[in-house]
């Protein structure tokens, strides 16, 4: 299965109730054959409204981070562990998420990334490690079945305490040195 014909069955999901609240499903954006993915935590109302991952406010500061980097939209692909909107943006609840990990598998499966980056709390927790620490942990390296997972701080939290930035760029040159050591561009 392709990339859009994965997008097209899961446009029409109604395996929770925020497909009652949602305006858009958010499958995921960028570049489908990269080997880069980035994984957020959920949609937003800019994003509900538009369709596409990480266009709001917190979108528009981690395009700023990629850049510094090198990196655009072009270069990686990026989605969330949900795609719809949870009211009022609170936290996904594991429930949804076991029943959306699914897609993710799926879009996986699709991009085959070699590097994950993990934006957040809630992917890291969900993905790497149940008790993961944002604080203590950002910035690892971790391995899992052959596929580099380093988790960074979301972008919102950075928005939220601007005193994190300087060790999510830290995060970031991280990143850059795994892509140029792994050929991952
Ligand atoms: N926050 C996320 O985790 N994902 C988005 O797409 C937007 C904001």
């Amino acid at each position: 299965m392709d990339s859009e014909t994965l997008k097209k069955y899961v446009l029409n999901c109604r395996k929770c109730s925020l497909c009652k609240t949602r305006t858009n499903i958010v499958f995921g954006d960028g570049n489908d054959k990269s080997k880069i993915m980035f994984i957020g935590e959920a949609p937003g109302e800019q994003e509900d409204l538009s369709g596409i991952p990480f266009v709001g406010k917190a979108g528009q500061l981690l395009d700023k981070m990629l850049l510094s980097i090198g990196l655009d939209r072009t270069k990686l692909y990026i989605c969330n562990m949900l795609k719809c909107r949870p009211p009022k943006n609170r936290n996904p609840e594991k429930s949804e998420m076991d029943l959306c990990i699914d897609y993710l598998r799926r879009q996986f499966l699709i991009i085959k990334p070699k590097l994950i980056v993990l934006l957040g709390s809630v992917a890291s927790r969900y993905l790497l490690d149940e008790n993961f620490s944002m604080n203590r942990s950002h910035g690892q390296v971790f391995e899992k079945k052959g596929v580099i997972f380093v988790p960074t701080f979301h972008p919102s939290a950075l928005l939220r305490d601007e005193s994190k930035k300087k060790l999510s760029y830290n995060d970031l040159l991280i990143i850059k040195n795994i892509i140029e050591k792994n050929n991952l561009l």
